[in-house]
């Protein structure tokens, strides 16, 4: 197995994606491992409202921020078709392998979101060289999600608690349900 299909592997890159081509771009810094995706011509993509199997409508050119190779960035490249759905008109296909209008594969975001769970994002951007604004709108997404699946809906009585951790330098605010015995933390910042 060579270094491109270690990169490519859980990227989602099912029929019709394929990869096309790669190339080392050495005339930047860091330098840039490019991979390019693409479709066979006259691929049918599913309309992301129904799922139906429709033709390309237009394409647009569209990168994403992909895991380091070794010390190397990574961008991937494909062209990415509207669909025509007789139903639902034109509209842009998802493709499996990063979130709508992000800039970064979800491979990434992953390694991402697992780093800033162990450190600052500001200590993570550094590491990952990418500026934190950008990092902070990853992390944003994933957190706002998570808390959309919370289900507060039983709980009555919120007990709030604060504690200094590491020798005072940093709190911790903990909001706990008072009712539940188990796992009674809701909520920690
Ligand atoms: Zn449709």
């Amino acid at each position: 197995m060579d270094g491109t299909q270690v990169l490519t592997l859980g990227l989602g890159l099912q029929a019709p994606w394929k990869l096309k081509d790669q190339h080392l771009d050495t005339t930047s810094s860091p330098h840039r491992l490019e991979l390019y995706v693409e479709a066979d011509r006259g691929s049918l993509y599913a309309c992301p409202e129904c799922g139906k199997a429709c033709p390309a409508h237009d394409f647009a050119d569209k990168s994403w921020r992909h895991l380091n190779f070794f010390q190397h960035h990574c961008y991937l490249h494909a062209r990415v078709p509207r669909t025509r759905c007789p139903e639902h008109g034109v509209k842009r296909v998802e493709v499996p392998w990063a979130r709508p209008d992000s800039g970064f594969t979800l491979l990434f975001e992953q390694a991402a979101m697992s780093l800033v769970r162990e450190m600052p994002v500001l200590a993570v951007s550094r590491q990952l060289e990418v500026t934190d604004k950008r990092l902070w709108r990853i992390v944003h997404h994933y957190v706002g999600r998570m808390l959309g699946d919370l289900d507060l809906s039983q709980v009555a009585n919120v007990g709030v608690d604060e504690t200094a951790s590491r020798r005072g330098q940093r709190y911790v605010t903990v909001f706990l349900d008072m009712q539940r015995q188990q796992e009674p933390v809701i909520f920690a910042v």
